[in-house]
C-alpha cells in the first residue's frame, strides 16, 4: 500500500511538471502568435427575436496554431491571462474588431444602430492606458464609438469598483456601451449595478442549459430578466440552442438572443453572408 502511495505521488508530480511545461510551451507559442498571424476573429450575431434582425454581434477570438491546429479559447485564455499577454492579445482584438467595423460601415454591411461586443479581461481593463489606447484605436480605424459593446466580468468589479467606474465614465462619455458579461456567475453583490453605469446584462449559458427543465433555471432567468426591467437595463441571453428556450425568453420578454439556435460564431466570408442572408428575406 505504501509503495502504491509513492507511486500515486510520484505520477501526480509528473503531471504536475507535465502541466507545468505544457503551460510555458503554450506561453511561448501564444507569445508570437500574434506576430505570426496565427489568431483571427469570429463573429456570433445577436438577434431580435421579435423581428429575426440583427441587433450586434459578438467577437470571439480563434487560434490556428500550425503544427496543434485549433487550440479552443478555454485553453489558451487562461494561459493569455496568467502571463499577461491578454493585455496585449485584447488590443489586438480591439483593433482588429474596429478595423473590420469600419470596413462593413463604409461597405453598407453593418449599420450603425448595430453593435459590436467586444470581450474585455479585468487585467486589461485595469490597464493604466485603457481609456487612453481604446481613444487611440477607435481615431485610428475611424470605428465610431456608438457601435461599441464593452463586455466585462463581475469579476472587474471586485476590488477598485471606483477605478472601474471612473474609466467607464470616460469611455461612456464617447458613446460606448457596456455589458455585464456571465450575469449571475461571479461572486459579487447587486449593489454595485446602483452605481455602475452599464447597458447590458447578458444571461449566461449555464441558466439557459435547463431551462425549460429546470425549475430553478426558470427562476433565476426570470429574476435576472426582472432585475434589469427594473433597473431598465437591457438583457440578452447566451447559449440559447433550443426553440424551447427561446420560446420560454419570448414569454418572459427577453428577446435579445444570442446562440447556436440562430449562428455559432462565425468566420467573417460566413458572418457577412449571415448578414445579406437576412436582408434578403
Ligand atoms: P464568453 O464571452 O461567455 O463567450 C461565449 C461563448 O459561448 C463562446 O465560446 C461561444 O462560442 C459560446 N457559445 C455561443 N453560443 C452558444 C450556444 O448556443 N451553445 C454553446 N454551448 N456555446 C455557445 P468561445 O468562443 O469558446 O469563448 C470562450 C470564452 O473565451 C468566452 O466566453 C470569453 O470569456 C473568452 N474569450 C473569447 N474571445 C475572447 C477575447 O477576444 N477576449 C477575451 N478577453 N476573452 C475572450
Ligand atoms: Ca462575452
Ligand atoms: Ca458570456
Ligand atoms: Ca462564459
Amino acid at each position: 500500500a505504501k509503495e502504491q502511495g509513492k507511486d500515486r505521488v510520484v505520477l501526480f508530480e509528473n503531471f504536475m511538471a507535465e502541466n507545468v511545461i505544457q503551460r510555458i510551451q503554450l506561453e511561448e507559442l501564444l507569445r508570437d502568435a500574434i506576430t505570426k498571424n496565427e489568431f483571427f476573429l469570429v463573429f456570433q450575431p445577436q438577434i431580435d427575436s421579435t423581428n429575426n434582425s440583427i441587433i450586434g454581434a459578438e467577437t470571439l477570438i480563434r487560434w490556428n496554431h500550425p503544427s496543434k491546429g485549433r487550440v479552443s479559447p478555454a485553453q489558451f485564455i487562461p494561459v493569455l491571462e496568467s502571463s499577461g499577454l491578454i493585455i496585449k492579445v485584447g488590443y489586438w482584438v480591439f483593433e482588429q474588431s474596429c478595423i473590420l467595423l469600419s470596413q462593413w460601415l463604409k461597405q453598407g454591411t453593418w449599420s450603425d444602430t448595430q453593435l459590436i461586443g467586444i470581450n474585455v479581461s479585468p487585467q486589461q481593463f485595469n490597464d493604466p492606458n485603457f481609456v487612453e489606447t481604446i481613444i487611440e484605436i477607435l481615431q485610428q480605424t475611424g470605428a465610431p464609438a456608438r457601435c461599441i459593446d464593452i463586455e466585462i466580468t463581475e469579476g472587474l468589479l471586485i476590488d477598485n469598483i471606483e477605478d472601474v467606474i471612473t474609466k467607464m465614465i470616460q469611455l461612456k462619455s464617447l458613446g460606448i456601451r457596456f455589458s455585464i458579461d456571465d450575469f449571475g456567475t461571479g461572486y459579487s453583490s447587486l449593489s454595485y449595478l446602483k452605481k455602475l453605469p452599464v447597458d447590458v446584462l447578458k444571461i449566461d449559458q449555464s441558466f439557459i442549459r435547463d431551462i425549460p427543465n429546470d425549475e430553478q433555471s426558470i427562476a433565476i432567468v426570470e429574476t435576472i430578466v426582472s432585475i434589469a426591467q427594473h433597473l431598465k437595463l437591457k438583457c440578452i441571453a447566451e447559449g440559447v440552442e433550443t426553440k424551447e428556450q427561446l420560446d420560454f425568453l419570448t414569454s418572459i420578454n427577453c428577446n435579445r438572443i444570442q446562440g447556436y439556435f440562430f449562428s455559432k460564431p462565425l468566420e467573417v466570408d460566413d458572418f457577412i453572408k449571415f448578414i445579406n442572408d437576412k436582408k434578403s428575406v
